[in-house]
């Protein structure tokens, strides 16, 4: 495929994460040294945030949302004989891109590591043992041409989706082969620390003071459930002036507390049409992608799944307190 194809979409998930801005562009790169004179380009449904924009590629990434590039992504697409499809399982997590995929003839070609990939791809590198879609890519650069073609900034993309999807090797860890990555990117040239407080230590002040804001006045717990969860409307959001991925990690911040093993956040969408959920669990007896499913038209890992609820966000909780006495 790869040898035939002459015009290449990468792309991932809408609110793109760490994994899926480190995969997309790593994978990016490593086409482009690969197979110079295929053409390459990455476009995510809606924009990755600000925290993530120092990664090598970044800047040229075009996003869907954004007016002016819709068109243009359009056509790209129309004249694309391959499209890879990273960090996540099924089209509709594309949004509204999923628009400029449809009808289209050209192969996909998934990398992920989520549960259960819908039945809508032509060739599927689909493994939940990976701790990272980041991971996935630099096993398959590795068994394509070995790792010398991936460049010091892919190397730092596959650091970045590492770090942020294994909350810095403290889970979703399975096998000794992540640490082996990590030291290859590494011997690759990376400064680890430096990459961590690019990804880290980049919080503006109201987002540090929101992060406070959640946990001394937002955030409920529920002893009996071992459940914890911080609901946020819009205009809490915007006294804080949010930005996309302002809230990024917030919802491991209660699992912290030794007796909760369920995390809850719950967030006004921009629009107000819906309640972004995502949901974190602590151990192996407890799948939040199974919550997700059930409960929050969503999806994702045992111990990380997102979802939408479809009412306000009072009903939402109240939801929420309903499925601990259901479920828990
Ligand atoms: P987050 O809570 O960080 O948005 O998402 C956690 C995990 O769940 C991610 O791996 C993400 O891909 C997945 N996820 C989030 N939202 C959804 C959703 O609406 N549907 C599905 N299927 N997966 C989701
Ligand atoms: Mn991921």
């Amino acid at each position: 495929m790869l040898s035939s194809a002459r015009q290449c979409l990468v792309t991932s998930h809408v609110n793109p994460d760490g994994d899926a801005v480190g995969a997309s562009l790593a994978w990016w790169s490593y086409l482009k040294a690969a197979y110079p004179a295929m053409e390459a380009r990455v476009a995510f449904p809606n924009r990755y945030p600000e925290f993530l924009g120092w990664i090598e590629g970044a800047a040229q990434v075009a996003v869907y949302t954004d007016d002016k590039e819709k068109e243009a992504i359009q056509d790209y697409v129309k004249g694309c004989d391959l499209i890879f499809c990273l960090d996540f399982n099924a089209i509709n997590r594309l949004d509204s891109l999923s628009e400029a995929l449809a009808d289209h003839s050209a192969p996909r070609v998934l990398i992920d590591h989520h549960r259960q990939p819908a039945d809508e791809f032509d060739l599927v590198f689909s493994d939940i043992s990976m701790s990272s879609t980041s991971e996935f890519v630099y096993r398959i650069v590795k068994a394509l041409d070995g790792k010398m073609l991936l460049s010091k900034g892919a190397a730092e993309a596959l650091y970045a989706g590492l770090i942020t999807d294994t909350g810095s090797f403290s889970f979703s860890v399975n096998t000794p082969e992540t640490f082996r990555m990590a030291a290859d990117l590494m011997e690759l040239g990376i400064d680890k620390n430096e990459v961590a407080g690019k990804v880290y230590d980049s919080y503006s002040e109201k987002r540090m003071r929101l992060l406070g804001y959640c946990l001394q006045s937002k955030m409920r717990v529920f002893p009996k459930h071992r459940a914890a969860c911080i609901a946020l409307s819009r205009s809490e959001l915007e006294e804080f002036c949010f930005q996309p991925g302002d809230t990024e990690g917030f919802v491991n911040f209660p699992l912290s507390i030794k007796k909760v093993r369920l995390a809850a956040l719950f967030m006004e969408s921009s629009d107000r049409t819906h309640i972004r959920v995502s949901l974190r669990s602590k151990g192996k007896d407890l799948s939040v992608n199974e919550l997700a499913q059930k409960y929050f038209n969503g999806g994702g890992h045992f111990n990380a799944s997102g979802g939408k609820y479809f009412d306000s966000l009072k009903n939402c909780e109240a939801y929420f307190e309903k499925i601990l006495k259901d479920e828990f």
